[in-house]
């Protein structure tokens, strides 16, 4: 018997349910109760079958399946962590590991217990600093809660505080290094990498320290955002800034909803909508886009006005355009970065994900936007619009559509963007979208496109 059935075999899915506080009854050889995944429910829609152990909900979800998959919803877990928890509660011992991923493991562990200290540490600057503290009230609109839920910090102004706080505490210049809170000097030695930043612990997807993104305080000083080097438990393109808190939100509302900065997310998250993500401050990568879809296949970017990443959005066309007409592999290059619409697209169509764009008003940022009024957020993600929509209407604004000029280059533009969806039924759609706000005949924008 395999670990897994094993574990099922144990387990009573009856119990198990009804310690989640659903509250089973008994029919025939059935239990039946209220599904605790979906509310404003009338009738008892979530059903059991305790010999098969498994249950289905027949209403609004109309999902189903066997204890991993009703802890792994319950408690927006991923399959890793449902096995760990069940199996240590059906007493089935897990497969040990190799001495080489013991070892790992143990360099991990370290570091992410090093990188707890160091929260405490730069949160006990944070409270012992009223200038800073009151700036994230005043001006960021923070709570005491949410400072303290969200561990942020404060790095001191100075070259060796946090290397002589944590040397007395036992720690090696080289552990501080390798935790990504030191940085090395050209002639030998160390100095702090955080100086005078207001610090934000960034977790993985499971809540585990991984290291720290650092914004200034002064707004002249440089970089605006620092954050901790590539390490062995930080990697900038597989985290994504508050998955751990937003993804049991995230797998819920089954929509994911990416904002530019880490302190947009924090303030969204604090308005009560807690499906928000961000990037390490660079563009999305197509690791993170996987990340998400274990929990969801929605994806929504709010991207900030006037922004690197609106702009980014449009980026990426002509190279497209380019590709298009000397017949190369069309899409193909460009990296790993993602942000620019060809790029959103391919991936799109490869994780069959529905990203959609919200453009921001009135040059505000969602952080503003939530304390301007709550309600406008929902709104706005929930006028999201399709990339290519997106950019069909980025691309006529402030143009003279008259123009038969501007005319074909919109259209030269965009028919390789909607040429390059997969689906005929959307792409069709698409370039009747296009002619109608053209004022164009349909028919002549499809000489424009070589290969279909
Ligand atoms: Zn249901």
């Amino acid at each position: 018997m395999s670990t897994i059935d094993e574990v099922k075999s144990r387990i009573d899915i009856v119990d198990l349910v009804s310690e989640a506080g659903v509250k089973l009854r008994k029919a025939g050889r059935n239990y039946t109760g209220f599904c605790p995944f979906h509310s404003n429910t009338k009738t008892p829609a979530f059903v059991v079958w305790p010999e098969t152990g498994t249950w289905r909900c027949f209403g609004q979800c109309n999902e189903g399946g066997d204890v991993f998959k009703f802890v792994m919803k319950k408690e927006g877990w991923d399959f890793k962590e449902a096995l760990q928890h069940l199996a240590q509660r059906a007493g089935v011992e897990l497969q040990e590991y190799t001495p080489q991923q013991e070892a790992q493991k143990e360099l991990y562990d370290s570091l992410r217990a090093l990188l707890e200290e160091a929260v405490l540490y730069y949160r006990n600057h944070l409270l012992n600093t009223p200038d800073v503290l009151n700036y994230l009230r005043e001006k960021r609109g923070l709570t005491d809660a949410t400072i303290e839920t969200f561990g942020l910090g404060y790095a001191p102004p100075g070259w060796d505080n946090a290397l002589k706080h944590f040397t007395e505490r036992g720690y090696s210049e080289q552990d501080l290094f390798d935790a990504g809170l030191l940085s090395e000097r050209d002639l030998g030695g160390y100095y702090d990498r955080f100086r005078h930043r207001i610090m934000i612990p960034i977790r993985d997807e499971r809540g585990r320290m991984a290291g720290f993104g650092a914004r200034i305080v002064e707004p002249e000083d440089l970089p605006k955002f620092l954050n901790s080097p590539e390490t062995p438990i930080f990697s900038k393109g597989n985290l994504l800034y508050g998955l751990d808190r937003a993804r049991k939100s995230i797998r819920a509302a089954d929509q994911a909803v990416i904002v530019e900065g880490y302190l947009d997310v924090i303030a969204v998250h604090q308005a009560g909508y807690e499906n928000v993500v961000s990037p390490m401050g660079t563009a999305l990568t197509e690791d993170q886009l996987r990340l998400l879809k274990h929990f969801t296949r929605k994806i929504v970017l709010a991207l900030d006005p006037d922004t690197a990443g609106q702009k980014a959005i449009l980026r990426g066309l002509d190279a497209a355009r380019q590709a298009m007409d000397s017949s190369a592999p069309v899409f193909d290059q460009g990296g790993d970065r993602l942000f620019d619409a060809p790029s959103l697209m391919r991936f799109s169509s490869q994780l069959q994900a529905n990203i959609n764009v919200a453009a921001l008003p009135d040059e505000l940022d969602p952080d503003e936007i939530v304390q301007r009024n709550p309600d406008e957020w929902v709104q706005l993600i929930s006028s999201a619009k399709p990339i290519v929509i997106h950019v069909m209407d980025e691309l006529m604004a402030e143009r003279d559509i008259n123009d038969p000029k501007v005319k074909s280059d919109v259209a030269a533009e965009l028919i390789p963007l909607i040429e390059s969806i997969s689906n005929a039924i959307e792409r069709d759609d698409y370039r009747q979208r296009l002619a109608r706000k053209l004022q164009i005949d349909e028919r002549v924008l499809i000489p424009l496109s070589a290969s279909s």
